[in-house]
Protein backbone atom coordinates (compact mmCIF):
# COMPACT_ATOMS: atom_id res chain seq x y z
CA UNK A 1 0.00 0.00 0.00
CA UNK A 2 1.33 3.10 -0.45
CA UNK A 3 2.53 5.45 2.09
CA UNK A 4 0.96 9.10 2.80
CA UNK A 5 1.83 12.50 4.88
CA UNK A 6 0.76 15.31 6.01
CA UNK A 7 1.80 18.66 4.29
CA UNK A 8 0.84 22.23 5.53
CA UNK A 9 1.96 25.33 3.99
CA UNK A 10 1.42 27.98 6.09
CA UNK A 11 1.40 31.49 3.92
CA UNK A 12 0.80 34.88 4.38
CA UNK A 13 -2.68 34.93 3.48
CA UNK A 14 -3.58 30.99 3.53
CA UNK A 15 -3.19 28.50 5.92
CA UNK A 16 -3.39 24.55 3.83
CA UNK A 17 -3.37 21.26 5.00
CA UNK A 18 -3.52 17.80 2.49
CA UNK A 19 -2.97 14.22 3.11
CA UNK A 20 -0.18 13.59 -0.03
CA UNK A 21 0.72 9.71 -1.47
CA UNK A 22 4.04 9.36 -2.37
CA UNK A 23 3.64 9.72 -5.99
CA UNK A 24 2.35 13.11 -4.89
CA UNK A 25 -1.28 13.20 -5.26
CA UNK A 26 -4.02 15.31 -3.17
CA UNK A 27 -6.15 13.52 -1.53
CA UNK A 28 -7.64 15.27 0.90
CA UNK A 29 -7.33 19.16 1.21
CA UNK A 30 -8.13 21.94 4.03
CA UNK A 31 -7.98 25.70 2.86
CA UNK A 32 -8.24 28.60 5.49
CA UNK A 33 -7.36 32.37 5.69
CA UNK A 34 -4.25 32.51 7.89
CA UNK A 35 -5.90 34.32 11.21
CA UNK A 36 -5.13 37.63 11.26
CA UNK A 37 -3.91 39.27 14.92
CA UNK A 38 -3.77 35.77 16.05
CA UNK A 39 -1.50 34.67 19.37
CA UNK A 40 1.56 31.83 18.06
CA UNK A 41 -0.22 30.12 20.12
CA UNK A 42 -3.58 29.89 18.69
CA UNK A 43 -1.98 29.81 14.91
CA UNK A 44 0.03 27.17 16.12
CA UNK A 45 -3.25 25.53 17.39
CA UNK A 46 -5.19 25.85 14.03
CA UNK A 47 -2.65 24.30 12.26
CA UNK A 48 -2.68 21.29 14.26
CA UNK A 49 -6.59 21.52 13.85
CA UNK A 50 -5.54 21.83 9.72
CA UNK A 51 -3.51 18.60 10.03
CA UNK A 52 -5.65 16.38 12.24
CA UNK A 53 -8.50 17.35 9.66
CA UNK A 54 -6.77 16.54 6.44
CA UNK A 55 -5.47 13.04 7.88
CA UNK A 56 -8.98 12.15 9.42
CA UNK A 57 -10.51 12.52 5.72
CA UNK A 58 -8.45 10.09 3.80
CA UNK A 59 -6.82 7.28 4.09
CA UNK A 60 -4.01 5.15 4.54
CA UNK A 61 -2.91 6.69 8.09
CA UNK A 62 0.21 9.44 7.17
CA UNK A 63 3.62 8.00 8.38
CA UNK A 64 4.55 11.82 9.06
CA UNK A 65 4.39 15.70 8.92
CA UNK A 66 5.67 18.66 7.54
CA UNK A 67 4.94 22.44 7.93
CA UNK A 68 6.62 24.57 4.85
CA UNK A 69 6.56 28.41 6.39
CA UNK A 70 8.45 31.34 5.16
CA UNK A 71 10.45 32.48 7.10
CA UNK A 72 13.98 31.40 9.67
CA UNK A 73 13.77 27.92 9.96
CA UNK A 74 15.78 25.60 12.33
CA UNK A 75 14.58 22.58 10.45
CA UNK A 76 16.86 19.98 12.57
CA UNK A 77 15.25 21.56 16.21
CA UNK A 78 11.95 21.55 14.63
CA UNK A 79 11.96 25.47 15.18
CA UNK A 80 11.00 29.00 13.68
CA UNK A 81 13.20 31.69 14.40
CA UNK A 82 11.81 34.21 12.90
CA UNK A 83 8.69 34.32 10.64
CA UNK A 84 7.77 37.25 8.69
CA UNK A 85 3.90 36.04 8.24
CA UNK A 86 3.28 36.08 11.67
CA UNK A 87 3.98 38.93 14.29
CA UNK A 88 5.16 37.16 17.88
CA UNK A 89 6.52 34.08 16.12
CA UNK A 90 10.00 33.93 17.25
CA UNK A 91 12.28 31.16 18.48
CA UNK A 92 8.98 28.75 18.51
CA UNK A 93 8.80 24.48 18.70
CA UNK A 94 6.65 23.83 15.89
CA UNK A 95 6.73 20.22 15.60
CA UNK A 96 6.43 19.03 19.34
CA UNK A 97 2.42 19.99 19.20
CA UNK A 98 1.85 18.30 16.00
CA UNK A 99 3.90 15.52 16.76
CA UNK A 100 1.79 14.76 20.40
CA UNK A 101 -1.47 15.31 18.60
CA UNK A 102 -1.22 13.79 15.60
CA UNK A 103 1.12 10.72 16.93
CA UNK A 104 3.73 10.70 13.97
CA UNK A 105 7.27 12.55 13.42
CA UNK A 106 7.28 15.56 12.78
CA UNK A 107 9.03 18.57 10.87
CA UNK A 108 9.30 22.09 9.56
CA UNK A 109 11.44 23.46 6.66
CA UNK A 110 11.60 26.82 4.98
CA UNK A 111 8.50 27.18 2.09
CA UNK A 112 11.29 27.92 -0.60
CA UNK A 113 13.71 24.70 0.35
CA UNK A 114 10.50 23.17 0.51
CA UNK A 115 9.49 24.25 -2.58
CA UNK A 116 13.06 23.08 -4.01
CA UNK A 117 12.72 19.55 -3.31
CA UNK A 118 8.82 19.62 -4.36
CA UNK A 119 9.98 20.33 -7.80
CA UNK A 120 12.28 17.78 -7.78
CA UNK A 121 10.49 14.53 -6.59
CA UNK A 122 6.94 16.19 -7.73
CA UNK A 123 7.16 18.53 -10.53
CA UNK A 124 10.13 20.70 -13.05
CA UNK A 125 12.76 19.21 -11.32
CA UNK A 126 12.18 15.37 -11.73
CA UNK A 127 14.93 13.53 -13.35
CA UNK A 128 17.47 15.75 -12.38
CA UNK A 129 20.37 15.26 -9.51
CA UNK A 130 21.00 18.31 -9.09
CA UNK A 131 18.74 21.54 -8.76
CA UNK A 132 18.67 24.96 -8.31
CA UNK A 133 15.28 26.48 -7.43
CA UNK A 134 14.34 30.38 -7.25
CA UNK A 135 10.93 31.55 -6.05
CA UNK A 136 9.72 34.94 -7.71
CA UNK A 137 7.37 36.63 -5.69
CA UNK A 138 6.76 39.52 -2.90
CA UNK A 139 10.60 38.56 -2.10
CA UNK A 140 13.14 36.16 -3.39
CA UNK A 141 13.70 32.53 -2.38
CA UNK A 142 15.46 29.63 -3.38
CA UNK A 143 16.25 25.92 -2.42
CA UNK A 144 19.09 23.99 -3.44
CA UNK A 145 19.25 20.36 -4.03
CA UNK A 146 21.78 18.15 -4.25
CA UNK A 147 22.63 13.95 -4.98
CA UNK A 148 18.97 14.51 -4.96
CA UNK A 149 18.83 16.01 -1.35
CA UNK A 150 17.69 19.15 0.08
CA UNK A 151 21.11 21.20 1.18
CA UNK A 152 20.35 23.04 4.54
CA UNK A 153 23.94 24.10 5.05
CA UNK A 154 25.21 24.09 8.71
CA UNK A 155 22.08 26.20 10.47
CA UNK A 156 19.77 26.07 7.71
CA UNK A 157 20.28 28.93 5.84
CA UNK A 158 21.23 27.88 2.62
CA UNK A 159 19.31 28.92 -0.73
CA UNK A 160 18.56 32.31 0.29
CA UNK A 161 19.42 33.61 -3.11
CA UNK A 162 17.69 36.41 -2.31
CA UNK A 163 20.47 38.07 -0.33
CA UNK A 164 23.19 37.77 -3.08
CA UNK A 165 24.66 41.27 -3.52
CA UNK A 166 24.00 42.42 -7.04
CA UNK A 167 24.89 46.04 -6.44
CA UNK A 168 27.00 47.14 -3.04
CA UNK A 169 25.46 50.87 -3.66
CA UNK A 170 22.01 49.80 -4.25
CA UNK A 171 19.06 50.14 -2.46
CA UNK A 172 18.59 48.53 1.06
CA UNK A 173 17.36 45.13 1.51
CA UNK A 174 15.71 44.29 4.75
CA UNK A 175 18.24 41.90 5.74
CA UNK A 176 20.44 45.02 6.24
CA UNK A 177 22.52 44.77 3.46
CA UNK A 178 22.09 46.62 0.49
CA UNK A 179 22.29 46.24 -3.19
CA UNK A 180 20.65 42.60 -2.78
CA UNK A 181 19.30 40.34 -5.47
CA UNK A 182 15.43 40.82 -3.42
CA UNK A 183 15.91 44.60 -3.14
CA UNK A 184 16.93 45.22 -6.57
CA UNK A 185 14.05 42.50 -8.38
CA UNK A 186 10.98 41.38 -6.53
CA UNK A 187 7.30 42.28 -6.09
CA UNK A 188 8.41 44.27 -3.79
CA UNK A 189 11.48 45.83 -5.50
CA UNK A 190 9.11 46.60 -9.01
CA UNK A 191 6.11 48.40 -6.73
CA UNK A 192 9.18 50.42 -5.42
CA UNK A 193 10.21 51.16 -8.87
CA UNK A 194 6.12 51.78 -10.15
CA UNK A 195 5.96 54.41 -7.03
CA UNK A 196 9.23 56.14 -7.97
CA UNK A 197 8.30 56.41 -11.65
CA UNK A 198 4.73 57.45 -10.53
CA UNK A 199 6.15 60.50 -8.09
CA UNK A 200 8.77 61.44 -10.96
CA UNK A 201 5.36 62.02 -13.73
CA UNK A 202 7.02 60.05 -15.86
CA UNK A 203 4.01 57.94 -16.64
CA UNK A 204 0.92 58.58 -17.90
CA UNK A 205 -0.49 55.17 -18.55
CA UNK A 206 1.08 53.84 -15.29
CA UNK A 207 -0.77 56.62 -13.87
CA UNK A 208 -4.17 55.41 -15.15
CA UNK A 209 -3.77 51.81 -14.08
CA UNK A 210 -2.68 52.65 -10.29
CA UNK A 211 -5.57 55.22 -9.58
CA UNK A 212 -6.13 55.19 -6.04
CA UNK A 213 -4.43 51.79 -5.31
CA UNK A 214 -0.94 51.60 -3.68
CA UNK A 215 1.02 50.74 -6.92
CA UNK A 216 2.33 47.19 -7.41
CA UNK A 217 4.78 44.80 -10.02
CA UNK A 218 1.14 44.04 -11.27
CA UNK A 219 0.11 47.68 -12.09
CA UNK A 220 4.13 48.14 -13.72
CA UNK A 221 3.34 44.91 -15.80
CA UNK A 222 -0.03 45.72 -16.85
CA UNK A 223 1.36 49.78 -18.01
CA UNK A 224 4.32 47.64 -19.93
CA UNK A 225 1.58 45.29 -21.53
CA UNK A 226 -0.12 48.47 -22.77
CA UNK A 227 2.98 49.81 -24.44
CA UNK A 228 4.97 51.94 -21.78
CA UNK A 229 8.37 51.56 -22.54
CA UNK A 230 9.66 52.59 -19.25
CA UNK A 231 7.53 50.59 -17.61
CA UNK A 232 9.27 47.70 -19.72
CA UNK A 233 12.39 48.58 -19.61
CA UNK A 234 11.86 48.70 -16.08
CA UNK A 235 10.62 44.66 -16.06
CA UNK A 236 13.42 43.56 -18.85
CA UNK A 237 15.97 45.21 -16.68
CA UNK A 238 14.72 43.34 -13.12
CA UNK A 239 15.02 40.54 -15.58
CA UNK A 240 18.55 40.87 -16.54
CA UNK A 241 19.58 41.53 -12.64
CA UNK A 242 17.86 38.06 -12.11
CA UNK A 243 19.66 36.50 -14.67
CA UNK A 244 22.93 37.87 -13.43
CA UNK A 245 22.36 36.34 -9.92
CA UNK A 246 20.91 32.75 -10.93
CA UNK A 247 24.18 32.71 -13.39
CA UNK A 248 26.69 33.28 -10.93
CA UNK A 249 24.67 30.79 -8.88
CA UNK A 250 24.93 28.00 -11.66
CA UNK A 251 28.18 28.58 -11.93
CA UNK A 252 29.34 27.84 -8.35
CA UNK A 253 26.66 25.55 -7.93
CA UNK A 254 26.44 23.47 -11.58
CA UNK A 255 22.78 22.44 -11.06
CA UNK A 256 21.29 20.04 -14.01
CA UNK A 257 18.49 22.82 -14.27
CA UNK A 258 17.18 25.93 -12.72
CA UNK A 259 13.47 25.63 -11.85
CA UNK A 260 11.11 28.92 -11.41
CA UNK A 261 8.14 29.60 -9.58
CA UNK A 262 6.46 32.18 -8.23
CA UNK A 263 3.72 35.84 -9.40
CA UNK A 264 6.27 37.41 -10.87
CA UNK A 265 6.50 34.70 -13.47
CA UNK A 266 2.52 36.33 -14.40
CA UNK A 267 5.18 38.82 -16.63
CA UNK A 268 6.05 36.22 -18.61
CA UNK A 269 8.93 36.65 -21.59
CA UNK A 270 8.96 40.16 -20.78
CA UNK A 271 11.10 39.07 -17.72
CA UNK A 272 11.78 35.47 -18.41
CA UNK A 273 13.63 36.54 -21.75
CA UNK A 274 16.46 38.72 -20.58
CA UNK A 275 16.87 36.21 -17.76
CA UNK A 276 17.85 33.86 -20.06
CA UNK A 277 19.85 35.91 -22.00
CA UNK A 278 21.45 37.46 -19.05
CA UNK A 279 21.74 34.04 -17.10
CA UNK A 280 23.62 32.20 -20.23
CA UNK A 281 25.75 35.29 -20.79
CA UNK A 282 27.43 34.59 -17.10
CA UNK A 283 27.79 30.18 -18.12
CA UNK A 284 31.29 29.24 -17.47
CA UNK A 285 31.73 26.02 -19.47
CA UNK A 286 29.60 23.13 -19.12
CA UNK A 287 26.97 25.72 -17.30
CA UNK A 288 25.92 26.76 -20.72
CA UNK A 289 24.32 23.15 -20.42
CA UNK A 290 21.85 23.96 -17.29
CA UNK A 291 18.65 23.86 -18.15
CA UNK A 292 15.90 26.42 -17.15
CA UNK A 293 12.24 24.81 -16.21
CA UNK A 294 9.26 26.99 -15.15
CA UNK A 295 7.27 25.12 -12.18
CA UNK A 296 4.68 22.66 -12.90
CA UNK A 297 3.29 22.25 -9.35
CA UNK A 298 1.23 25.74 -9.58
CA UNK A 299 -1.08 26.63 -6.57
CA UNK A 300 0.20 23.01 -4.87
CA UNK A 301 3.81 23.96 -4.63
CA UNK A 302 3.77 24.29 -0.85
CA UNK A 303 1.73 21.43 0.18
CA UNK A 304 3.71 19.13 -2.55
CA UNK A 305 7.14 20.67 -0.96
CA UNK A 306 5.92 20.24 2.50
CA UNK A 307 5.26 16.58 1.38
CA UNK A 308 8.52 15.84 -0.52
CA UNK A 309 10.54 16.70 2.83
CA UNK A 310 8.11 14.65 5.03
CA UNK A 311 8.90 11.35 2.99
CA UNK A 312 12.93 12.44 2.46
CA UNK A 313 12.80 12.78 6.42
CA UNK A 314 11.54 9.52 6.65
CA UNK A 315 13.55 7.83 4.51
CA UNK A 316 16.76 9.82 5.61
ZN1 LIG B 1 19.19 41.13 1.61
Amino acid sequence: MTRTVLAADFGGTHLRAALVSEAGEILTRVDHATPEEATPQSVIARVVDLLAEAAEAGSPRPAAACIATAGLINADEGKVILAPNIPGFRNLVLTTPVSERLGVPAFIENDASAAALGEFRFGAGKGTRHLLHATLGTGIGGGIVIDGKLYRGAKGLAGEIGHIILNPAGPKCNCGSRGCLEAMVSGVAFADRARRILDQGKSRVLHEIVGYEDPSATHLYIAATKGDALCEAEIRHGGHLLGLGLGSLVNVLNPDAVTLSGGLLAMGEMLVRPMREAMYSLAYGPAAGTLIRLSTLGEDAGLLGAAAVAFERLDG
